[in-house]
């Protein structure tokens, strides 16, 4: 017997699980159902294309058998199975990303906790909080010796040799004392009714009952063999659309995502035609928690013919898309279809195409609620979408959201034309750090006066990124209000008379503020702010340079043009000033300060806050 000692992390796991986890215990029936289901589905594969098992009668089925006199439940497969160093490496020793992971968002919530363990891959540690002692007796399919695996939760574990006929999994179950519930039949079948109705493959129940037998003097009760299968056992995705329900479908998401949440929305096709091909995809509530990790897990699992191929492919959907949770199943795909060629697969690279219109298509119809939950979780990959599949680029930008200047809550871009000018057809918007800058931004000064809406863009590295790629939305297009003139705009002659009357004061700035400045001109954008900040829109890296900083290349930051307000209390009084270095001061001042209201960086903060000081001293 060979004595192992759980590496650390699995061992906290553990104690965890003996300890900790006391609400929603059942859900280890789940976990080691669908691990058993899993097996099956990898020996199925082998099954059918691998001549070695053609010869095999193989009725693929989970059997669970109840033992109330011993406290002990099995779950049983004749799947794959698994030889020692899979034990070691999928049971023992090496605990996978999902351990440390699952323990970093443990709320502390007994229910929420118990929720997050299939999520995790960490599925199998659960029959602790049930399990005294467990026994997993285990022969991969084409090897011959098999072994046994104990043990009762602590921090070691033995794997032993044993002998076993078939190929498969057997997992014994002492339980706990206080957990004789699960001995009981009609508490199991509730379980696996609950949480495992549609897995595609027999789940028996083997169990005792007591049944009275004779007649009077004669009668006596002795207990009885049975044997049931309790599951629905058919494929949910494989059945139509008008044998099944609404809670049908959010049984089978739960299922399928090991959780309680039902799901935001769902879509169920069957393609004929070119590809003959059945998908059914599920949106979440709530983003998976690795969405924005760089080793994010594919959602959707790829069946050929019922048959599963894999569920580790992660170009079955456009990456934007790796929310989406469900299945692919193909009728056209060869069974033994290489994994490693699946990019380059044409009739695989048609469904996916289907299948993105489809998904967009039922985004596209949330309203109410659905639509706010959707854009919450989601609003940023929808524009990692409109940056990367162009194909699909007006369906995106029907739902994409922004935020507005006009109105709380997120608007369209449907929403925004039906209620701008329609002879302009202009579509207004400002990119910044955060809302309340964009919002405080002089540059909206005279959009508001105007009464025009200017969308917010305040998912700032995003969105620098994304909406230059957007350029227009049926037929409006899109304008930075950093780059173009303001709507109150004068005229060339008008504004040419305002520049001649403050010429010598914007001359003195130039000259103060030298090379960090562009330009300085008298603005009629503004209305309440003294100066502001404009991008020249001349400069063709304006609304690029972020692209090729993205790309690791050297930008120099573009240069700013300094407008000011000529009708300002600060700048008539500037120009009328005699103390030069006030004047120094002040120039400065406006520039940065006009910085800071866009949320960008002034370079020497040490020598605005001594300005600032020295301005105040004077005017105290
Ligand atoms: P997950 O199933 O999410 O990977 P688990 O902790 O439930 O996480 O299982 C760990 C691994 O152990 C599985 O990925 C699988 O490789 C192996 N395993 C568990 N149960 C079985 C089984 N009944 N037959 C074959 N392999 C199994």
């Amino acid at each position: 017997m060979a004595k192992h000692t759980y590496q650390t992390e699995i061992g906290q796991l553990l104690h965890l699980m003996t300890h900790s986890l006391y609400s929603n215990k059942e859900i280890f029936i789940r976990e080691l159902v669908s691990n058993a289901s899993d097996a099956l589905d990898k020996f199925n594969y082998f099954y059918l294309t691998d001549e070695k098992y053609k010869s095999e009668d193989w009725k693929p089925g989970v059997f669970i058998t109840l033992d109330k006199e011993d406290n002990s439940i099995t779950i049983g497969d004749n799947g794959i199975g698994m030889n020692e160093e899979d034990l070691m490496n999928n049971l023992g020793t090496i605990a996978k990303s999902g351990t440390k992971a699952f323990m970093e968002n443990l709320t502390g919530d007994a229910k929420k906790d118990s929720n997050l363990i299939g999520q995790f891959g960490v599925g199998f540690y659960s029959v602790f909080m049930v399990a005294s002692i467990v026994d997993v007796i285990t022969k991969k399919a084409g090897e011959e010796q098999a072994y046994k695996f104990t043990s009762d939760g602590s921090g070691e574990f033995d794997i032993t040799p044993v002998t076993k006929e078939s190929h498969g999994t057997v997992i014994y179950i002492k339980l706990k004392d206080d957990q004789k519930e699960f001995t009981s039949p009609w508490r199991i079948k509730e379980i696996v009714k609950k949480y495992s109705n549609h897995i595609a493959y027999p789940i028996t129940l083997n169990f005792k009952e007591e049944e009275s037998t004779g007649e009077g003097e004669e009668k006596k009760t002795e207990l009885v063999n049975k044997s049931e299968q309790i599951n629905a056992a058919k494929a949910l995705w494989t059945m139509s659309k008008s044998e099944l329900t609404k809670e049908d479908y959010i049984e089978f998401y739960k299922s399928i995502s090991h959780g309680d949440n039902e799901p935001l929305a769902y879509l169920h096709n069957k393609a004929e035609g070119v590809n003959e091909y059945t998908t059914l995809f599920y949106i979440p509530k709530r983003a998976p928690m690795d969405m924005f990790r760089a080793e994010w897990e594919s959602g959707v699992k790829l069946y050929v013919k019922r048959v599963f191929i894999t569920d580790s492919n992660k170009e079955l959907l456009p990456p934007y898309l790796r929310f989406v949770k469900g299945v692919i199943d193909s009728s056209d795909l060869p069974l033994n279809v290489s994994r490693e060629l699946l990019q380059e697969n044409r009739i695989l690279a048609n469904i996916k195409q289907g299948s993105t219109k489809k998904i967009l298509q039922t985004i596209a119809k949330l309203d109410g609620e659905d639509k706010d939950t959707f854009t919450k979780e989601y609003n940023r990959l929808i524009k990692e979408g409109i940056y990367t599949d162009y194909t699909n680029k007006e369906l995106l930008l029907d739902i994409v959201r922004y935020k507005s200047s006009t109105t709380d809550g997120m608007v369209s871009f449907a929403d925004y034309i039906s209620r701008g000018n329609s002879e302009k057809k202009e579509i207004y918007y400002i990119i910044a750090k955060d809302e309340a800058i964009a919002k405080s931004s002089p540059l909206l000064e005279s959009y508001k006066s105007a009464g025009l809406e200017v969308l917010i863009m305040d998912d700032y590295e995003v969105d620098e990124i994304v909406t230059p790629v957007i350029t227009e939305y049926k037929g409006w297009k899109l304008k930075d209000i950093s780059t173009i003139e303001a709507p109150n705009a004068k005229t060339k002659e008008e504004q040419e008379a305002i520049n001649e009357s403050v010429k010598p004061l914007l001359e003195k700035i130039k000259e103060i503020l030298g090379e960090s400045v562009k330009d300085v001109k008298a603005s009629s954008r503004l209305i309440d702010s003294p100066s502001c900040v404009v991008k020249d829109s001349s400069d063709p890296m304006a609304g690029m340079a972020h692209i090729f900083r993205q790309m690791g290349q050297d930008v120099p930051a573009t240069p700013l043009i300094l407008e000011i307000n000529p009708e300002h209390e600060i700048i008539k009084k500037l120009d009328s000033i005699n103390d030069k270095d006030m004047f120094e001061d002040m120039a400065w001042i406006l520039f940065d300060n006009a910085k800071l209201s866009e949320g960008l960086d002034i370079e020497d903060k040490a020598s605005y806050a001594k300005r600032v000081a020295r301005v105040a001293v004077k005017a105290l």
